[in-house]
């Protein structure tokens, strides 16, 4: 047996995407990577901002002692200051770096905060559609992803979630700007959760955290506000990146911010420490650490993706899918015309178009674009969605 019975059902389980990934490599190799649209994964197309190889230049040839060495687990000291304070003023509750742990992207800081907070058993609420890693990051860490359904529009459906807590309920993880809807949560819901959270963290007698999952929030548009989920929940942890915002995936980098008024909150940081520990992460990246301290606040330009943003919703409303306008990230969520996302994903497959079916995000019947591709990409699938809708909805 070449890997264990937990592995082989979870690579069956996540075939369909794996499906839509190599075939869409073999339309590639046939016909050539200009004559495909691909729109299934969210890889920015967009360079990282100027300052990124300058800073970076002057980081690489300054001769700093152990440039390359081991540090503190939880990251360079300095670094946590800087990144503690824009956190400070861009979620208005004031913050220390001994709140502030850097991380391996947004995915190691969910993995690390999940550790720390997860019983065996225990449950991780989530709202669909969501983040296709979610249930295998809570069962990494011995926990089950309990899914809710969301209000129209893609809001979240405060009293779907609070049906939903028990007594083996640790968290609730919350993604605004979302993948893949793009719906911003509004303030008014946020406080409606906290309320809810609140007196169900009394009832259980244990503190329910959010863990609020923010690689998009400088990615909002028309002047969207992402309220702060620290400001209104205490027992509350962001975990991001500067994988969307500053276009660096690749780099792994983020951190995670624990809010002060948490129950314990110190430790819970020596616990999110040591579990980056013995992850195996054992710190975030030296040069990338001093190099996005000095980019507190930046991002790339959030217009180029809303142009794209409005260039695709235009022609898609315009051919009669129905889908909702996202306020951030670079996705959209329409319907499946037909409504068989898989069928529809494949009928468009045929017209070189590749999109992720909603069964992907437990919410079959729709379909996830990545728009964060070349406009000429964007344009040349246009006549692909045009056909395969006029085909499937008679
Ligand atoms: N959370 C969400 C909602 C995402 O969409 C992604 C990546 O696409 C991640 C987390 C992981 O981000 P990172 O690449 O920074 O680990």
């Amino acid at each position: 047996m070449a890997v264990s019975e937990k592995i082989r059902t979870s690579i069956e389980n996540s075939s369909l995407i794996r499906r839509m990934f190599e075939a869409g490599n073999a339309l590639k190799a046939t016909y050539g990577n200009d004559a495909v649209s691909d729109f299934s994964l969210g890889n920015p197309d967009v360079d990282p901002p100027e300052q990124v190889r300058k800073i970076l230049a002057e980081i690489v040839a300054a001769p700093l002692p152990r440039k390359h060495g081991y540090m503190p687990n939880a990251g360079y000291t300095e670094v946590r200051e800087q990144v503690a304070a824009y956190v400070s003023t861009e979620q208005g509750v004031r913050l220390s770096r001994d709140q502030v742990v850097m991380s391996c992207g947004a995915g190691g800081a969910l993995n690390a905060a999940l550790k720390t907070i997860l019983n065996p058993g225990d449950e991780v609420i989530a709202s669909v559609p969501c983040f296709m890693e979610y249930g295998f990051y809570a069962d990494n860490h011995g926990g089950k992803l309990v899914l809710a359904p969301s209000a129209p529009g893609f809001d979240l459906d405060v009293a779907a979630i609070e049906a939903r807590i028990g007594p083996r309920t640790a968290a609730l993880l919350v993604n605004s700007p979302n993948n893949p809807t793009g719906r911003i949560y509004p303030e008014k819901t946020l406080r409606e959760l906290s309320d809810m959270l609140l007196c169900a963290s009394r009832k259980h007698g244990r503190a329910i955290y959010i863990l609020s999952d923010e690689p998009y929030r400088k990615l909002a548009y028309d002047g969207a506000v992402v309220p702060s989920i620290l400001g209104l929940y205490p027992h509350s942890i962001v975990a991001t990146s500067y994988s969307k915002d500053l276009s660096l995936p690749g780099e792994r980098i983020g951190y995670i911010a624990v809010n002060p008024g948490a129950d314990d909150a110190a430790r819970l940081v020596d616990g999110i420490i040591l579990c980056t520990r013995i992850l195996g992460f054992v710190n975030a990246p030296a040069l990338m650490q001093r190099l996005v301290g000095r980019l507190q606040g930046a991002s790339v330009d959030v217009e180029i993706y809303r142009k794209k943003r409005d260039l695709f919703c235009d022609a898609l409303t315009r051919m009669g899918y129905e889908l909702t306008k996202p306020q951030g990230a670079f996705y959209l969520f329409p319907r499946a015309p037909g409504g068989d996302d898989a069928a529809f994903a494949r009928a468009l497959q045929d017209e070189r178009v590749l999109v992720v079916p909603g069964s992907g995000f437990s919410s079959p019947g729709w379909f996830r674009i990545a728009y964060c591709v070349d406009t000429a990409v964007i344009e040349r699938s246009f006549s692909g969605f045009e056909k395969v809708a006029t085909r499937l909805r008679v």
